[in-house]
């Protein structure tokens, strides 16, 4: 199940009102099985969930860190596959978004997704957002129960917002190769100067 929302024309947007959507498939997109692989390999080699070691570098190095609420960071990914590209993550591991959050918690996750997409809007008018969080593991059989086993240890959700602010060059469109002109870091500063408010 995937729930993700365009925002804008430019990102397919289907209805002028405000709305998320929700598609279920019978098998893990793609992006998502990579995660999952790359995940459940580092868990494997270090015992640590890989989310966990990102975010912590973010904090510590601060050059890409957006904003942040309670335990909830907005910031630049390292290898950012779009110009402004953010994801927002909780400090405290959790692999699952629907997990129940303390009502404090909710407040802030809610406050600083505002924050970020009204900065964002000020960047781009559209952009594609996603919630990436644990797979139904209750299928327990097939191909896909191997991924499970260590997946309330070795996976984090996040959501991933990617502006569109530029037509993707065509000569770098091949699958999964990204070509961004522009750096994290000169994201995350302009993004941070912007209004969250406005
Ligand atoms: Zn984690
Ligand atoms: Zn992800």
């Amino acid at each position: 199940m995937t729930v993700f929302k365009n925002q804008g024309a430019q990102a397919g947007e289907e209805w002028p009102h405000a709305h998320s959507q929700i598609t279920a498939t019978t098998f893990v997109p793609r992006r998502i099985l990579y995660e999952l692989r790359s995940a459940r390999e580092w868990y494997r080699d270090r015992e640590r969930c890989v989310f966990c070691d990102i975010l912590s570098q973010e904090i510590r190095q601060a050059k890409r860190v957006v904003d942040n609420a309670g335990d909830y960071y907005a910031f630049c990914p390292y290898a950012s596959r779009v110009p402004y590209e953010v994801w927002l993550m909780p400090k405290t591991h959790n692999h699952q978004f629907e997990a129940p959050l303390a009502g404090e918690s909710r407040r802030h996750l809610a406050s600083l997704l505002g924050r970020t997409l009204r900065r964002l809007l000020q960047v781009s008018e559209s952009y594609h957002m996603v919630l990436h969080t644990s797979p139904n593991t209750l299928q327990t059989k097939g191909e896909l129960s191997e991924y499970w086993r260590t997946i309330a240890g070795d996976y984090h959700w996040h959501i991933e917002i990617l502006p569109i602010v530029q037509q993707r060059s065509k000569s770098y469109s091949i699958k999964e190769i990204y070509f961004n002109g522009t750096l994290p870091e000169d994201a995350a500063e302009s993004l941070r100067k912007l209004d969250p408010n406005k």
